[in-house]
């Protein structure tokens, strides 16, 4: 969130936080979201996650005004990236997008590996991938023989939230291997979910954590919120 506010700043985008207490109500939240889908200064709302066990995110998200929803969260949304034609990209997903295109690595017909189906990350990442003509394998925790499956992606993305789990010999020499993992350890260090000390003389591309994939979300969270200034 930090990151986030002192982007606006730096962008001259006006952002008002509210911190709320863990112990606010689902009434509370959802009249705020309702107040500020009527705030005609406000272009964008972000719900930061995951709350608190005891509201319900779904609803909270399906409160959202889809023309505000810069995380592209909303079923609205969620229905467009499917279908190719989006509004607001999905931050983490459309940043990744950005630094291969940024490589120069072109996905048509590549076996595109995603580990994690989450609905912020994981399931829309393998939808633009689709959309570029990559071939890919969406992985999970159910998943058999994950070895086999990254040791094949020539480009690989992984958003488990588990530290350092990807190991080099999971990875094909020569891979674009993206770490989308945030995950603090014990001595407050931050890790990504691929252990880049092994990974980094087998992979082609890798991206580190932190200073990858984090300020890439951040950017184009700040592209959302101007497009959404013109919707
Ligand atoms: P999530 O909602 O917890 O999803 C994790 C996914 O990993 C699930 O689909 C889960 O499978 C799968 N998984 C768990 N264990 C696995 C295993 N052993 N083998 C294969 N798949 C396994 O997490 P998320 O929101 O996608 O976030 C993932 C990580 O990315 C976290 O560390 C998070 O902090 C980070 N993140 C970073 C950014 C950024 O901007 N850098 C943005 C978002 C998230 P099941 O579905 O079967 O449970």
């Amino acid at each position: 969130m930090r990151n986030k506010k002192r982007a606006c700043e730096e962008l001259g985008i006006l952002s008002e936080e509210y911190s709320l207490s863990a112990s606010t109500t689902q009434e509370e939240l959802m009249s705020l979201i309702e107040t500020l889908n009527q705030k005609e200064d406000i272009h964008g709302i972000l719900v930061q996650l995951p709350l608190p066990s005891h509201l319900d995110e779904e609803s909270v998200i399906n409160a959202i005004n889809p023309k505000k929803d810069v995380d592209a969260f909303h079923p609205f949304n969620v229905g467009k990236i499917m279908i190719g034609n989006y509004d607001f990209l999905p931050c983490t997903p459309a940043g990744i997008m950005e630094l291969i295109a940024e490589a120069n690595i072109d996905i048509t017909g590549k076996e595109c590996v995603v580990v994690g189906r989450s609905n912020i990350v994981g399931k829309p990442m393998g939808m633009l991938l689709l959309h570029q003509n990559g071939t890919v394998t969406i992985t999970h925790s159910k998943t058999r023989n994950l070895y086999e499956i990254t040791k094949k992606a020539d480009i690989l993305v992984v958003a488990i939230g588990r530290a350092n789990m990807i190991t080099g010999d999971m990875i094909k020499p020569g891979a674009v291997v993206i770490d989308v993992g945030m995950n603090r350890l014990a001595d407050k260090k931050l890790a990504g979910d691929v252990d880049f000390e092994s990974a980094k003389d087998v992979a082609g591309y890798i991206t580190p954590v932190p200073g990858g994939v984090g300020p890439m979300t951040i950017a184009t969270l700040m592209k959302n919120v101007v497009k959404a200034a013109t919707l």
